[in-house]
């Protein structure tokens, strides 16, 4: 039978009930598991995610139990997901539904708004994955997926809401919509080479096929390469002199020892590359002798230091130097 007798709705919905990935918080409809997992996913690849919401889970079970622990518990947790702010304003979010709304999620769309950290596409989600209410998503996968569907490539953000918005008004289940639209750019229509001969609905994408969509899907991001030094005081009776970096900024609110911006990059090989999505680190350890008084930074001394919220490139500085 004809493609084309299908609706693209029909047609994506049905792929999607074939082939969706099974993923442990699409096995729920309960709003903290979702919220969680939508913050999580943010930012950070699903594979890394996926271990890292279990212990979440197991750690934190309730919205209470988020509100009720402590910063340092939050970004401990967090630890190696990347992009903290994340994990800070999930934490300010809990204790706020604590304090307003007994610990239950709400459910009304611009009460989840309002949350600290939970934009537009995340509210969108969460509150069609929950609730069953007409609310696109419009995350980076989706942004793509509408722009190459429509053939434009240069959309504006305002039209793709337009765009999203009248897709999901006449689905069946805004939850499925939004899911599969969220799947098929995960999955198929990806930023470089989209498997179009796999694609469900190919017959009603004006950029199936393509060569431009593949060419000018290439990944334009520049790096830049940054070279830090890491100052290391260790003394053996009082630990590690660490500070907590400013909120602010790369590593915001982890603990981590001093660093220096050098101005030139060293003449020698540095101690470990850590790669951020637009910069990479260059870290070159500076070993202070353990009696000095250390002159950089106001840090103190911490010798339970490996308990603490470390940033994972200087986590994996320490690894390599068997700290
Ligand atoms: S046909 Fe190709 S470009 Fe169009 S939505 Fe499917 S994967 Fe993306």
């Amino acid at each position: 039978m004809p493609m084309l007798l299908f609706t693209r709705h029909q047609l994506l919905t049905r792929w999607y009930e074939q082939h969706a990935r099974i993923l442990p918080w699409r096995e729920t409809r309960q709003p903290y598991p979702i919220w969680v997992s939508e913050i999580m996913l943010q930012q950070t690849q699903v594979k890394t995610v996926l271990p890292r919401f279990v212990d979440w889970l197991t750690q934190f079970p309730t919205i209470t139990t988020v509100a009720q622990a402590t910063e340092d518990q939050i970004m401990k947790a967090w630890e190696g997901l990347g992009y903290y702010r994340r994990a800070r304003l999930l934490h300010q979010s809990a204790q706020h539904l604590e304090q307003h709304y007994q610990s239950i999620f709400p459910s009304n769309f611009d009460d989840i708004l309002s949350l600290p950290g939970i934009g537009r596409s995340t509210a969108g989600a969460i509150a069609s994955f929950c609730f069953e209410q007409y609310t696109p998503v419009l995350d980076g996968n989706v942004k793509r997926v509408l722009r190459r569907w429509y053939g434009e490539e240069n959309c504006a953000e305002k039209v793709l809401w337009q765009r999203a918005q009248q897709a999901i008004d006449i689905a069946v289940m805004p939850s499925l919509w939004n899911q599969a639209m969220m799947e098929l750019g995960a999955t198929l229509c990806k930023p470089r080479n989209p498997l179009c001969n796999q694609c469900p609905i190919q017959a009603h994408c004006d950029n199936a096929f393509q060569d431009s969509v593949q060419k000018k899907s290439k990944n334009c991001a520049t790096i830049k390469n940054v070279y830090w030094q890491v100052h290391l005081y260790h003394d053996e009776h009082l630990g590690l002199w660490l500070h907590q970096r400013p909120r602010n900024g790369i590593w915001g609110a982890l603990w981590s020892p001093p660093i220096t911006e050098l101005q030139e990059e060293p003449a020698v090989q540095p101690d470990h590359i850590h790669l951020l999505t637009h910069r990479r680190l260059h870290l070159y350890a500076a070993h202070h002798p353990s009696k000095t008084q250390p002159t950089h930074g106001s840090g103190t001394w911490q010798k339970e230091w490996h308990t603490l919220a470390l940033p994972t490139g200087i986590r994996q500085l320490f690894q390599k130097l068997n700290m």
